[in-house]
């Protein structure tokens, strides 16, 4: 079955298509590491982790690059203000690197948490200066460059389909709206390539380069890193709304007008997560992270069952009573699991194997269909109502999960695990009664057994245990 996906450049839904059959490279703009992951950007991740899932369920091979912001994204994302590692640098007594190397790895945990496949590759911008330097060397070789007192910018009126990702006319793109605009820049959709240190300070992060000593502006890295490991041309680029107009703009005009041919084919974008109407952003101060949550008592996956609950496209708002919601119905939904899981042995046989077909394929045209999550999870809890065999509910509802990333298969493998000593000690103590052919003993056994909320399934070889429902 075809996937479509909303591709942003060109504002529609399209069929996609791999560039090597059976192969997709993906590449997704990872956190600016100067501070803890917001609820915010952790739903754009969550969203790439969904398609990821829905690409692979269809059987492609994925290759997926994901980097880390640790220098170069200024306040403003049109090259204005202070570096933000500098900035969270000064603000936490720490360097730059050692900020870095902290929220890089909470942020790991945080995807960790969530259940968020990890990257096939993690590269960080510090770590690809050498490439990023070569490419700004090919733009300056093509002659789409201008050298200001502060950096090396490139000329977007030298591109004329510059914009063609946003949709905007170049008048719309409001660059360094918040912060002055530098007034050097020829245009006030340039942008920077290649920043120089302040005169007389030294900045923690710098390298030499042809121009001077300085640093990357903030786009480079995602062009020169997503270029080096995916290819000059590649399938999907993903990230959230607000890189659309700049960061995703500014890739793409870099990388095309030094390669001369289309750098990605399908853009995604998540729309935003929004709390109580504002935009959730880490530089207005307060922001929550999932460590908020979890420390409220909520379990890291009740915050992904809450994004599966809308499509990526649409805003998701974010209140306490909305996480609670979800928390309750995954919760039911776990618990339906175990439920099924314990009823099993009682009932076996082919029946239901017509409608196992029917809903798988509800299932994949629900997250083929531009990832409707929210459908796909209203096919889980219609399996659950079928008249399929528990087996074969169970099963699905596993299968399916491949793309949810809910864990359900944990609650069955916990629930094996949590036989206390007490009824191990009655089991073991009713298997010996029934050796010794004291029958009357082995069903008391069982029935105490039983009071503490077990049952004993007798099997061939040996028994199976198993919770009664509670
Ligand atoms: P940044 O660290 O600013 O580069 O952001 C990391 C990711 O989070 C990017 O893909 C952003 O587009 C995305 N993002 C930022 N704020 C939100 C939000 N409130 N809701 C959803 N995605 C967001
Ligand atoms: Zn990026």
């Amino acid at each position: 079955m075809d996937i479509q996906l909303f591709n942003t450049l060109g504002r529609e839904k399209q069929v996609f298509k791999p560039i090597v059959p059976g192969k997709v490279g993906l590449y997704t703009c990872g956190l600016t590491v100067y501070n803890y992951a917001h609820i915010g950007n952790l739903r754009a991740y969550i969203f790439e982790d969904l398609l990821k899932r829905v690409l692979l369920y269809n059987g492609y091979e994925v290759k997926h690059v994901m980097n880390i912001t640790d220098v170069g994204h200024l306040q403003s994302d049109a090259d204005e203000g202070e570096d933000k590692m500098e900035l969270g640098s000064a603000r936490e007594g720490k360097t730059a690197w050692e900020l870095s190397e902290y929220y890089t790895k909470e942020f790991q945990n945080d995807l960790k948490q969530l259940n968020i496949i990890p990257p096939d590759i993690w590269c960080k911008a510090t770590d690809h200066i050498k490439e990023q330097i070569n490419l700004v060397k090919c733009l300056e070789d093509k002659g789409f460059t201008y050298i200001t007192s502060d950096g090396v910018y490139f000329d977007t009126t030298k591109v004329p389909d510059y914009g063609k990702l946003a949709g905007l006319d170049i008048e719309g793109l409001k660059a360094g709206a918040r912060i002055e605009m530098n007034e050097e820049k020829k245009n006030k959709t340039d942008f920077a390539l290649w920043k120089f240190s302040p005169k007389g300070a030294k900045r923690q992060m710098e390298w030499d380069s042809p121009w001077g000593v300085g640093f990357p502006g903030w786009h480079i890295e995602c062009s020169a890193m997503s270029m080096k490991y995916l290819g000059e041309t590649f399938d999907i680029h993903c990230g959230g709304v607000d890189h659309i107009p700049v960061h995703h703009t500014n890739e793409i005009a870099q990388s095309e007008s030094c390669t001369g041919h289309k750098f990605v084919n399908y853009w995604l974008h998540n729309e935003f997560l929004i709390i109580e109407a504002e935009k959730m952003s880490k530089s207005a101060g307060e922001f929550l992270r999932l460590k908020t949550l979890v420390d409220k008592g909520y379990d890291a996956l009740d915050y992904r069952y809450f994004n599966l609950g809308a499509v990526y496209r649409k805003h998701l708002q974010f209140t306490w009573e909305n996480l609670d919601a979800a928390r309750n119905a995954y919760r039911r939904l776990k618990n339906r699991v175990q439920e099924l899981y314990n009823s099993i042995d009682e009932d076996e046989g082919p029946r239901g194997a017509e409608d196992e077909v029917a809903y798988r394929k509800r299932f994949l045209m629900a997250i083929n269909d531009d990832l409707n999550i929210p459908e796909a999870l209203a096919v889980v809890w219609d399996t659950l109502k079928s008249g399929m065999f528990d087996i074969a509910k169970i099963s699905l509802l596993l299968e399916f999960d491949k793309v949810l990333g809910l864990s359900l298969s944990d609650v069955i493998e916990r629930k094996k695990d949590v036989v206390p000593e007490e009824v191990m000690s009655l089991i073991n103590q009713r298997a010996e009664a029934k050796k010794n052919k004291d029958f009357k003993l082995a069903d008391e056994l069982r029935n105490k057994v039983k009071e503490l909320g077990y049952i004993i399934v007798d099997k061939k070889d040996g028994v199976e245990v198993k919770k009664l429902n509670s």
